[in-house]
Order: C-alpha cells, then sequence, then structure tokens
C-alpha cells in the first residue's frame, strides 16, 4: 500500500440554480488580466447543450485524455512520444477563438457623447482582441437555460447515445429537461495536461495533488490545451504562457475555501481530503469502461483503517490532512455513500472532483411531464425519465446505467424516508423497503439528508490551513512514480514536489 493525499471535490447537482456566481467571483480574481479575458477556469454549462469550448466533450474531434492502445498500454490521445515533436508548431486539435468566443467589452462613453436625440444612446461592443466595434454572436453560456435548444442542445455530445425517439422526447417543448454544469479543473490524480507538456512547466503538487503551471518554465507549446479533455487548460495570448484553475491554493493555504465555493448561492460545493493507494492507480486508469467508476472508487482508502492511517504518517502525510481525510465530506459522498460520480471517467485522468447528479430533472416522467413522488413508482419508471438515464450516465459513468440509477434510487430513497417524517403521508413499511432496494441504512440517510440540506460551510469545506513548506516537512515523494506504471506511460509524469514553486 502506498498511500498519498489528494485534495478533492463534489458539487451537489441538485442544489445548482445556474446563477454563475462562482464564475464571476474566480473572474474577478484571477481572469480579469488582458490576455484572458476569455478564460473562465470555473464556467457553468446548461446541459443538454455544446458547452464552453463548444463541444468539448467530443474527443473524436480534440484527442484529449487518455486512451489504451491496442496492447492496452495508456497513451495519450493528442501525442504519442514522437509525435509530441511534430505538434510543437501547429496542432489542428487546438481550440480556436471561435470555439471559445471572442471578448468584448463596451465603449460606454457612448452613453455620456451621444448627441441628444429620439433613441436611447447604446454602448457599442468593442472586441477585447481587437479594440474594434463588433456583432456578439457567441458568449461563454450562450445556450444558458436551454436558450436557442435547437441549434445548441440538440449538438451535444452525450446524445449520440440516446435513440431518435430519445432525443425526440428530450426536446418535446411539453417535457423538455435540464441540468446545469457547473465546471473547473478537475485536478485530475492522471493528468494528461500534466503528461503532455513538454517543457515540464505542469506539474502536480505531491502533498496535496493540486495541478499547477510553473510560468516561468512555460513556453506556451499548448500541449496541454489539446490533452485535457476537460478543456481547463488556457492559452493566455498575451504573456504566452498557458494558465489553468489554481484551486485558489492561496486560500486553501490559509485554510478558506476558493472563491468558487466560498461564493456558491446553492452551497452545492464541498471540499475534503481523499487518501488513496497509488498502487491500484493504473488499475483504475486501465479498467474497461463499464467499470472506470468502480475501479476509481476501489483506489480512494478508508482514512479510518489504523493500517491506511499508519501508512499514510509513514509515507509522510502530515498528520493534519490524516485529520481532515477523516472528517472528509468527499469520502462520504463519493466512497461510503456512493452518490457522487466522475466526469467522463472514460477520458482516463481520475478526476478529482465528483458530482452528485441530479435528482429533480429525473423525477419528472417523460411524456406526461408527472413530478413522481412515490419512490416504487420512480424506481419502476427510471427509463421513462424527463432527463434520460442514458444521458446522465454518458456524462457520468461511461454510459453504464446501472451505476447511476443506483445513485437516483438512493437520492430518492432519502428524499422518501424525510417525507415519513416531515409530511406524515407515507407507510414506514414501504420506506423500510424503498431504503432496502436503494441500500442504505436510516442512519445513512439521515446523514445525507443532514450533509446535503443542513452542513455549514465548516462541515461542507474541511480543510487544513497548512502552509506548502510545512506539508512538504518530511516529505520526500514524487507525485507520481516511474515504478508505479513502469514507466510505460513514458511521457514524462515524474515532476517531483517543487519546493517554492
Ligand atoms: Fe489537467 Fe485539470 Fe484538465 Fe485534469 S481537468 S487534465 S488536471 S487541466
Ligand atoms: Fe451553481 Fe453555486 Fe455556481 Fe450558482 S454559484 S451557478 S449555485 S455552482
Amino acid at each position: 500500500m502506498d498511500v498519498r493525499a489528494h485534495v478533492s471535490m463534489v458539487f451537489h447537482l441538485d442544489k445548482c440554480i445556474g446563477c454563475h456566481t462562482c464564475s464571476v467571483a474566480c473572474k474577478n480574481v484571477w481572469t480579469d488580466s488582458p490576455g484572458a479575458e476569455y478564460m473562465w477556469w470555473n464556467n457553468v454549462e446548461t446541459k443538454p447543450g455544446t458547452g464552453y469550448p463548444t463541444r468539448w466533450e467530443d474527443q473524436m474531434n480534440y484527442k484529449g485524455g487518455w486512451e489504451l492502445n491496442k496492447n492496452r498500454e495508456l497513451v495519450l490521445r493528442s501525442q504519442s512520444k514522437g509525435g509530441a515533436l511534430a505538434k510543437l508548431f501547429y496542432n489542428p486539435r487546438q481550440p480556436g477563438l471561435d470555439d471559445y468566443y471572442e471578448p468584448w467589452t463596451y465603449r460606454y462613453q457612448d452613453l455620456f457623447d451621444a448627441p441628444s436625440g429620439d433613441d436611447q444612446p447604446t454602448a457599442v461592443p468593442i472586441s477585447q482582441i481587437t479594440g474594434e466595434p463588433m456583432d456578439i454572436e457567441a458568449g461563454p453560456n450562450w445556450d444558458d437555460d436551454l436558450s436557442g435548444s435547437p441549434i445548441y442542445a440538440e449538438n451535444d455530445p452525450n446524445l449520440d447515445r440516446l435513440t431518435e425517439d430519445e432525443r425526440q422526447m428530450l426536446f418535446d417543448v411539453e417535457s423538455i429537461a435540464m441540468m446545469y454544469l457547473p465546471r473547473i479543473c478537475n485536478h485530475c490524480a492522471n493528468p494528461s495536461c500534466v503528461a503532455s507538456c513538454p517543457s515540464g512547466a505542469l506539474y502536480k503538487r505531491g502533498e496535496d495533488g493540486i495541478v499547477l503551471v510553473n510560468q516561468e518554465k512555460c513556453r506556451g507549446w499548448r500541449a496541454c490545451v489539446v490533452a485535457c479533455p476537460y478543456k481547463k487548460m488556457y492559452y493566455n495570448w498575451q504573456t504566452g504562457k498557458s494558465e489553468k484553475c489554481i484551486l485558489c491554493y492561496p486560500r486553501v493555504e490559509t485554510g478558506q475555501p476558493p472563491a468558487c465555493f466560498h461564493s456558491c448561492v446553492g452551497r452545492i460545493r464541498y471540499m475534503g481530503v481523499l487518501l488513496y493507494d497509488a498502487e491500484r492507480m493504473v488499475d483504475a486508469m486501465k479498467a474497461p469502461e463499464a467499470s472506470l467508476v468502480e475501479a476509481q472508487r476501489n483506489v480512494l482508502l478508508d482514512p479510518h483503517d489504523r493500517e491506511v492511517a499508519a501508512a499514510a504518517e509513514a509515507n509522510g502525510i502530515s498528520p493534519k490532512f490524516i485529520a481532515a481525510a477523516q472528517q472528509s465530506p468527499v469520502y462520504k459522498y463519493v466512497k461510503e455513500w456512493q452518490l457522487a460520480l466522475p466526469l467522463h471517467p472514460e477520458f482516463r485522468t481520475l478526476p478529482m472532483l465528483y458530482y452528485v447528479p441530479p435528482l429533480l430533472p429525473v423525477m419528472g416522467r417523460a411524456g406526461d411531464g408527472i413530478y413522481e413522488h412515490e419512490a416504487e413508482e420512480f424506481f419502476t419508471h427510471l427509463d421513462k425519465s424527463r432527463l434520460p438515464m442514458k444521458f446522465l450516465a454518458s456524462l457520468f459513468s461511461a454510459g453504464n446505467l446501472d451505476v447511476v440509477k443506483a445513485v437516483m434510487k438512493k437520492q430518492m430513497a432519502v428524499r422518501y424516508y424525510k417525507r415519513a417524517q416531515d409530511v406524515d403521508d407515507v407507510d414506514a413499511a414501504k420506506v423500510q423497503r424503498v431504503l432496502r432496494e436503494a441500500h442504505l441504512t436510516p442512519e445513512q440517510a439521515e446523514a445525507i439528508y443532514a450533509l446535503t440540506a443542513l452542513a455549514p460551510m465548516t462541515e461542507r469545506y474541511v480543510m487544513p490551513p497548512i502552509q506548502r513548506e510545512e506539508a512538504l516537512d518530511g516529505f520526500d515523494m514524487p507525485s507520481c512514480s516511474p515504478e508505479m506504471c513502469k514507466g510505460k506511460c513514458g511521457l514524462g509524469m515524474t515532476q517531483a514536489p517543487q519546493r517554492g514553486a
């Protein structure tokens, strides 16, 4: 057992109201400088939708993430070891500005200088790239709330798994369903961005797994932009360097949640420490698609297990991190209750941001639009839900329907259990049956309810305020060991933690 610690996150999608406060909080702190105008390290997408940049999930086009070659070796989709050199100066898989959008501001002075007349003066939109007047034709959340559905939502790559009938049902105006998907860098445990960098500028902090770009070393080759399947690497056209979400590490190190967590209106964001076994990583990366979620769960270790805690300490993990792992809300959602799932596990980067899929759009039944409150009825009609299970499975379980159905049943069982307590119109024996079918105990249902609906920030954000130097004290471990992959990845994921970087 080779125990490592990783900062990790859960976003509970049933609680997201799509207000974009998180995106604005992040933009104001990190990406309001010249060259970064088009960047949204945090963005919120409406699903179904094409997202930002357009159709980022389509790896046939963008070639991001990892794949297994015919010898079952894990290789980057974007470049082979030798091929990386050929793509240094031109990579056709790179998203262009049209795939994001052309950032703009307004010429506000027009409001003051306009001559008096019958019309209201307007501020002309000005391109932040050229400084010239422009027509606005796209934005980072252009298809917000299903606006322009026939043009945008219908092109969501996740709909490819649906039959024609299912697609039509989804877009039936009477029963159209949607959900919000807030996205930041997943600070993946097997980050393809790090592996792709020819300059070794990207690195993963050994003590907590946060993925960062060393701006001194970055040469702006942009291999990382292509290799990240989530398109969470950005190129700053002013500085000529790549940038990405830094998980607000200066805040985290001083005991404060990242700006997007702190500002989240729906309180959907949870952060905590996970302990994992690095020796099981290769199995998780190479698992067959249908069992990727299970394999990723298997990597995670029980922080309450004394053997695990002792091995963690022996590996140099700070006692404060181990204590935080024992209180981790993320461990509860991901491993204990198995409610939170990785986004697109088939990209094989082992994302450390997990999502609790939304129950509400699933409760509505396709066709009649009725919201199902009877749990047993809900279980029976899961295949006819307004937001199709296949769609959610495409997002969160590499197509494995059983995984998302199990999550939906658990969420519905908790709702039913609480309804029995609060509304008192549910038969107690039925509640027991429903909990049994969802594989939950009443204690677990109570705990899930408490962490989902009642938990204050101190329970949603459980990270010890540890300065880097303190965390690295007595810690001398590479962030990815060649022994682990036997050098098979061959792509340079061997950056040791960089003190003071
Ligand atoms: Fe790297 Fe973040 Fe993309 Fe993962 S999501 S590959 S850590 S940029
Ligand atoms: Fe959703 Fe929270 Fe962002 Fe609002 S601030 S869009 S609730 S994640």
